[in-house]
């Protein structure tokens, strides 16, 4: 029976739903090849007849569906920037509205030019004329009445039924919510309404086993599979789609949890080191330290003791603001390690790998890490893509020498050579250890079992890891992506640390906000002339395309360092770096800058991971309002380093949204109270003064999940979760109640293939490789 639902849901969609060869290929760049895929390629949000607008009422800047008639459809390329476009013009009976698509040359191919239309997008306006940038595009067959008048509400109530939308349903009330699906080139969402009716129609639909137990359902009032599938692809009421919506969230977060629960078991019962320092041996190490710990180290530093002392290896996530002392918690856990003989050898050491996200951060690590251990009698060695360096030299003691690859990789494996640090270099297979004992993985956002097995290939036993990250994420997130691993937190920064001055700064296009401009300016010339150096952070790479309107306004780095060259910073050397640049022309840069043959780095946020650049004072943000706080705070953290007083400066480019000018000293929050503009750009200003109340990252991330929400924000891509998922995110309930559900059910079945048996359609779902895909 398991079999032959399996066997339906993972038919392949061509046969089933007659694809011609443009609509699998379209279908197969979104992921989509079985049936299942094309029920669980939900909407991405839903729209009412009632919500649409009549051309004469837009307001630049909203977000807003419009129907109408479309004519002039041409294609072309862009005059200057040869980039292919499209452009049409919409007509209803109150106006017209511009339509213009860069990089979708196919739009031509979909939609008939004289067809009916309904688009939907952000408006814009420039010398008069109202125009709507890359808009969502599909044909209709009819164009709803009433749009854009109030007696809405009133024919709502009254049950007033309209002609077709979409050309799905003849009797569509105004309140039935109308599915939008993910865009995909060449296929509609009525293609994909289409497509759902017909699986819901099947036999075999109804068939289809729940993979969530009854009673879990049942325990949080989730629909069932069933139930919400029709309700998400064709709910008869909004609320229909929320209940659906709350199960998928529930199940995806459900299931990624449910695997680190089997992942975080099997851990429990693996073999590793078990390591064992005296407390007084330990504090004989940090005494040394030019600074007394801060009271998070030393509880990080007692869990990742305590954890080594089992036997079993620890699995632990260290969290810390960029400047909270990451490096000595490492430092101090690793002591632990190389002061420890391997079982049965009264020489050599156990063994710790360090693997660092740049060479530079690599190198660094290298640095401070002689500093820590050069009294003892321990080798530190060095692996990047460049070469191989170890510590002590032989011809000077106190120095590091470079080494060959092969004689290095030797001192390795014959475990001569205590701590490896390295770049990714460090888990090729070449590299092998005698007695790994301890894995530090530094600013990596993830660090799969898989690579860990890699790095603990040759060994009986399983290193312990530890996971260290500047990346602020709200608490739901971490108990979900990070639930197979234990958490330290680094909440306080060490004392003596000076506060980084920030001010949100207007610079918009009046005369008074171009001198507040000025003003940050004249301050970053005393910093520069003083010795310091300076960041200047752009939102975008290039030049913007004067054709595309909407990203006119925020600052390019090639165009702004070009311009602090030629006007503002005339004396100084300015140098650039971007993501589009090659990683080894980045670390050349960054090399550059760290040695201060650089004054002005402009940049993309690239420059977020942790680099130390401590002569570095001042961060310039252009765009601030185009960040996430927590991003803004990493962006921030690059100038904490030192002994100077930093400062960051956040300009805002919308003239409407901060009044007030920059006055030295002075923090975000003075002057927030003569703030211009209402509702939007207040939210804007609210959530960029943050930055200079919060106590720490996570509260400006936990802000970050309030204000702006989850999708927008950590970009469902880079966790693999979908938008319904990353929503659900801001709910602590929901995200502990899976948790609770699948501890549970990891107790009582303990493994995966136990559990299958048990529950065969959730056991099919946990083994199957590819992930379930909700977008
Ligand atoms: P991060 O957490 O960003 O990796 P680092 O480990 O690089 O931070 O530490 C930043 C700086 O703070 C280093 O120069 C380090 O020596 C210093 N430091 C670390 N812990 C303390 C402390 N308890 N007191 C004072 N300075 C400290
Ligand atoms: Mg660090």
């Amino acid at each position: 029976m398991q079999n032959m639902i399996n066997i339906f849901l993972s038919q392949s969609s061509k046969e089933f739903f007659r694809l011609t060869p443009n609509q699998q290929s379209a279908l197969r760049k979104i992921g989509i090849e079985s049936i299942r895929d094309v029920l669980y390629h939900l909407p991405k949000r839903y729209e009412y007849a009632s919500s649409a607008k009549l051309i004469q009422d837009l307001v630049p800047d909203e977000h807003i569906t419009v129907y109408g008639r479309i004519s002039g459809l041409k294609t072309g390329k862009s005059f200057r920037t040869k980039v292919s476009k499209a452009e049409g013009k919409l007509n209803d009976e109150t106006g017209t509205l511009k339509l213009l698509w860069f990089h979708q040359p196919y739009i031509a191919k979909i939609i008939q030019d004289e067809s009916l239309v309904r688009v939907h997008g952000k408006v814009s306006e420039r010398n008069g004329e109202l125009s709507m940038l890359n808009p969502e595009i599909e044909s209709i067959s009819a164009i709803p009445d009433n749009i854009g008048q109030n007696l809405f509400a009133d024919a709502i109530a009254n049950g007033v039924k309209i002609e077709s939308i979409n050309g799905v349903n003849n009797s569509t009330s105004l309140t039935t919510p109308i599915p939008i699906y993910p865009e995909s080139k060449g296929i509609t969402s009525r293609w994909f309404y289409h497509a759902v009716q017909k699986v819901f129609k099947h036999p075999e639909f109804a068939r289809i086993e729940d993979p969530i137990p009854e009673e879990i359902r049942k325990k949080y009032n989730l629909p069932s599979l069933q139930t919400a599938l029709v309700w998400i692809h064709t709910p008869k009421k909004s609320e229909d789609a929320k209940v659906a919506e709350k199960r998928f969230a529930f199940e995806e977060i459900f299931y990624i949890q449910l695997r680190n629960e089997f992942t975080r078991a099997l851990h429990a019962r693996e073999k590793s080191f078990a390591i064992e320092k005296p407390a007084n041996e330990i504090d004989a190490f940090t005494e040394r330290f030019p600074f007394a710990l801060t009271e998070g180290q030393q509880v990080a530093i007692s869990h990742v003791l305590a954890d080594f002392k089992t036997g079993h290896p620890m699995s632990r996530l260290l969290e810390g603001d960029v400047g909270s002392g990451k490096t000595a918690v490492a430092a101090v856990t690793t002591y632990a390690c190389v002061a420890s003989r391997p079982r049965g050898q009264n020489f050599g050491t156990l063994q710790v790998a360090y693997m660092a996200p740049t060479e530079i951060l690599a190198r660094q690590h290298f640095e401070s890490f002689i500093q820590y251990f050069k009294h003892m009698p321990i080798s530190i060695g060095l692996i990047t893509g460049n070469g191989c360096r170890k510590f002590p030299s032989k011809v000077n003691p106190s120095g590091w020498t470079d080494i060959s690859r092969a004689q290095f990789l030797k001192w390795v494996a014959n475990g001569e050579i205590s701590v490896v640090i390295g770049t990714h270099a460090l888990i090729q297979k070449t590299v092998r250890f005698k007695h790994l004992a301890y894995v530090i993985i530094d600013e990596q956002h993830r660090f799969g079992t898989e690579q860990r097995q890699k790095l603990a290939r040759k060994e009986k036993v399983m290193p312990h890891l530890l996971s260290m990250t500047a990346t602020p994420i709200p608490r739901t997130l971490a108990l979900t992506m990070y639930g197979d691993l234990d958490l330290s937190v680094l909440d306080q920064m060490p004392s003596g640390r000076k506060k980084v001055i920030t001010e949100i700064v207007n610079s918009g296009g009046s005369v008074g906000q171009r001198s507040n401009r000025h003003k940050v300016y004249e301050h970053i010339r005393s910093e520069l002339k003083a010795g310091r150096q300076a960041y200047v952070i752009c939102p975008r790479i290039n030049e913007p395309d004067p054709e595309k309107e909407q990203t006119v306004m925020a600052r390019s780095v090639k165009e702004e360092a070009k311009r602090l060259r030629e006007d503002t910073f005339k004396e100084f050397r300015i140098d650039i770096m971007h993501s589009k640049m090659k990683p080894t022309e980045k670390e050349a840069v960054m090399e550059k800058f760290a040695r201060h043959e650089i004054d002005i780095l402009v940049s993309t946020s690239v420059v977020e991971v942790g680099v130390n650049v401590p002569n570095a004072s001042v961060i310039v943000i252009e765009g601030g309002e185009r960040f996430g706080l927590s991003q803004l705070h990493q962006l921030r953290g690059r100038v904490i380093r030192g002994n100077h007083q930093p400062y960051c400066y956040v300009f805002t480019s919308d003239s409407k949204r901060v009044s007030n000018g920059p006055s030295k000293g002075a923090t975000a929050k003075n002057q927030s109270s003569s703030s211009a503009g209402a509702g939007k750009s207040d939210k804007t200003i609210e959530r960029l003064h943050a930055l200079a109340t919060a106590k720490n990252g996570f509260e400006l991330a936990e802000l970050d999940l309030a204000q702006r929400g989850a999708g927008e924000l950590y970009g469902g891509k880079q966790w693999g979760l979908s938008d319904i998922a990353m929503n659900a995110i801001k709910n602590l309930k929901m995200v502990e109640a899976a948790r609770t559900e699948s501890q549970a059910l990891v107790r009582e079945h303990e493994t995966m293939e136990k559990l299958a048996t048990a529950v065969p359609a959730l056991g099919a779902i946990l083994q199957s490789k590819k992930e379930v895909h909700m977008e």
